[in-house]
């Protein structure tokens, strides 16, 4: 019989098991754990076909501690009330673990969006839009929703502009989603900031001498082997880094099968492979594997789960061949199979930490929603005349010429995507290295127990001065 829990008790049993590292009054403990408020909806939308279908959706709001909560919005045919929660609770504590001031939130509609025309997925956005903003639910300072999971930028300029139409007016409207398209107030960087992120994230980890000899790795990305599972958002950019960077993809699975080459798989090829044929199957030089999950168990350094929570289980953790797995996605491994890859030594580089580079971009895309500028509009030229006067004094006092490329490259000044991505890799830098401390100091077993135990500690403390909890 399985020992596994539901998605939201796994989050809760993680939040537990960092919570016995650290003295917490129980009450306020009970306040973080819990989902503040879940609003479950049930609406009509008419079908192509002239059929009125009734959607079944939800929006769960999991901590007030900080305003407006954030969390993406998830279209997939199991979407439920629980895994909501969960995601939201996901949220709080990977905003908390990155310093993003918003407390967690998670929405979904269940619905398969592949299955449905581009018309009828309008139609379902903006219904959902139009009831959160009836409770109160969508708004730039109560809840800022962003893509997830069979979501992206064109349902968010959907959102954006209900709720600009039922808002007329309404100053601060752009911030009431993100992820948004550049021509509709998005940011330069966002859409590749988790998967970008991850690959921040698994490059400290790799870089980290200590942790690569427990694991008895060379440092460096460059040669490492990885499997990347699931090729959207998430896993599309992080595997695209991950090769810019000089690791190399030999295994990949999608929801149509997964394909393995110990050799190496040109990752740009594949994708364009893919986009012709519809499938990864039969990309020259692979070897087609019999069930898409068969690829997490491929031989490799780098195991990225990048598709839905729940990948690796009790029953195929044992299974499990690479020493480190990223997650990409929100709880790919569950807590028993946690506990049997720590026992293996396995490298468990947490969801709360790992994939945060989506919400830290979306926290500047908010800020400069409210500010109602980009920032490369107020520093690019700035910096080019600072740096022009820099290049002239340098050629003074070394009587040299710098060459036109030097000066290109010296001059230049920061456009809204380096900007971007500066700061998400500065963010992924730097809560690494506060894991890596948090952990050592606690001598606590494992990097989630750290990111758990550095997040509870956070929304605790923000609970305290608010003076609710003396
Ligand atoms: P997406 O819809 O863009 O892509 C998911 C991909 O996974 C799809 O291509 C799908 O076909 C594939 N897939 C589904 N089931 C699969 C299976 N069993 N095996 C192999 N492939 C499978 O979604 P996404 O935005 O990339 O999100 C992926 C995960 O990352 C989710 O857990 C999500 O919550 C998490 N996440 C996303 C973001 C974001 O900014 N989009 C941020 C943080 C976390």
């Amino acid at each position: 019989m399985s020992t596994e829990q539901s998605f939201f008790q796994a989050v809760l049993s993680h939040v537990d098991h960092a919570a016995r590292h650290l003295t917490l009054e129980p009450g306020l403990l009970e306040q973080i754990r819990v989902c503040n408020a879940v609003y479950r909806m049930r609406f009509p939308v008419e079908f192509d076909d002239g059929r009125i279908h009734v959607m079944e959706a939800y929006r769960a709001e999991h901590s007030y501690h900080r305003v407006p909560v954030k969390g993406g919005i998830r279209y997939a045919p199991d979407v439920n009330q629980d895994e909501v929660m969960a995601l939201a609770a996901l949220m709080t504590y990977k905003c908390a673990l990155v310093g993003v001031p918003f407390g967690g939130g998670k929405g979904g509609v269940r619905i398969d969006p592949r299955a449905h025309s581009v018309r009828e997925l309008e139609r379902v956005t903006r219904r959902y839009a139009a009831e959160l903003m009836r409770k109160n639910f969508l708004g730039p300072s109560v809840d800022v929703p962003a893509p997830d999971y069979g979501t992206g930028e064109r349902e968010m300029a959907w959102i954006a502009d209900t709720y600009r139409a039922l808002r007329e007016g309404e100053l601060n409207a752009d911030g009431c989603v993100t992820g948004k398209p550049l021509t509709m107030m998005g940011i330069a960087g966002r859409r590749e900031a988790t998967g970008l992120g991850v690959f921040f994230g698994i490059r400290e980890s790799v870089n980290d001498a200590e942790l690569m000899k427990e694991l008895g790795l060379p440092t460096g990305i460059a040669g490492k082997r990885f499997v990347v599972q699931g090729l959207g958002n998430v896993g599309y950019y992080a595997a695209e880094a991950l090769c810019g960077a000089g690791a190399t993809l030999v295994g990949v699975a999608e929801i149509e099968g997964a394909i393995a080459n110990p050799k190496g798989i040109d990752f740009d090829a594949l994708i364009e492979y893919r986009k012709q044929k519809g499938t990864v199957l039969g990309f020259p030089g692979s070897e087609a594997l019999a069930a898409p999950a068969a690829a997490l168990e491929l031989d490799c350094d780098i195991l990225v789960p990048a598709a839905l929570q729940d990948a690796i289980t009790e029953a195929n953790a044992d299974r499990i061949r690479a020493r480190i797995v990223g997650e990409g996605a929100n709880g790919p491994v569950t807590p028993v199979a946690d506990a049997r890859l720590r026992d293996r030594g396995v490298l468990i580089l947490p969801d709360i930490y790992l994939n945060a580079g989506g919400v830290t971009v979306s926290y500047f895309e908010w800020l400069k929603n409210l500010q109602h500028v980009s920032f490369e509009r107020m520093t690019k030229r700035w910096s080019e005349q600072m740096n022009e006067h820099f290049c002239d004094t340098l050629e003074r006092m070394t009587r040299e010429k710098l060459t036109l490329d030097e000066r290109r490259v010296l001059v230049h000044g920061p456009s809204e995507r380096e900007l971007v991505h500066s700061a998400l890799e500065n963010t992924m830098i730097y809560a690494f290295g506060a894991l890596r401390q948090f952990a050592k100091a606690r001598e606590l077993p494992d990097l989630r127990t750290a990111a758990f135990a550095i997040a509870i500690q956070k929304v605790a403390r923000c609970y305290e001065m608010s003076g609710i909890f003396p």
